[in-house]
């Protein structure tokens, strides 16, 4: 099979990394498809099985492990696993497009090991931890325990920016949507 590209935004929750992701999904030239992680958390929001996760239970979740079926996971909150299907990156190269991935910082760089010449690391900045909190308050989507969760997680997060290919500050978004643009556009044109 032809090899794609891999493009792997990573960025501690709230950072904005999934508006970034989805805002170059959209833009067709550059060939990407969103690999669709396996979750074992319930579906938030307007979320949908298969289109945004892969929603499994932890048995299921466990049993892909046993078999060796991730390129990479996470139990990135407590009893929150999340993984990367090897099956996902086969299905989007058989379409002969990149892999556009939207996972934590340590699945991120998993991947990047496993595959450093295929892959464009891009670690997404938010402009501080206590706009970080403010973020995640207003999506209201989790309780407060949760965010603290996050919150909590963000600070060893961003300590692994020097470790990827390029940062991204996501301090204004507009400016941060074109950086992205740009970046993968000369990515997967090389
Ligand atoms: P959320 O619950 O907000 O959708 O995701 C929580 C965190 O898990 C986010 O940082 C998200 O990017 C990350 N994540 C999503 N899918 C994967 C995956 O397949 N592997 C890893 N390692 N992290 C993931």
């Amino acid at each position: 099979m032809k090899k794609g590209k891999l493009i792997v935004f990573s960025a501690p929750s709230g950072s904005g990394k999934t508006t970034i992701v989805k805002h170059l999904l959209a833009q067709k030239e550059l060939n990407l498809d969103f690999s669709i992680s396996a979750a074992s958390r319930d579906a938030r929001g307007e979320e949908i099985n298969g289109k945004d996760y892969y929603f499994i239970s932890l048995e299921e979740f466990k049993q892909h492990i046993k078999a060796e079926d991730f390129l990479e996971w996470e139990e990135v909150y407590r009893d929150n696993f999340y993984g990367t299907l090897k099956s996902e990156i086969d299905r989007i190269w058989a379409l002969g497009k990149n892999v556009i991935f939207d996972i934590d910082v340590a699945g991120g760089l998993r991947i990047k090991s496993k595959y450093p010449d295929e892959t464009l690391a891009v670690f997404v900045k938010p402009p501080s931890i206590d706009e970080l909190k403010i973020r995640l308050k207003k999506r209201s989507t989790e309780s407060d325990d949760k965010i603290n969760m996050r919150i909590a997680k963000a600070s060893v997060e961003l300590a692994t920016a020097p470790q990827f290919d390029v940062v991204i500050k996501n301090y204004d978004l507009a400016v941060a949507l074109e950086e992205a643009t740009a970046l993968v556009k000369n990515f997967v044109s090389q």
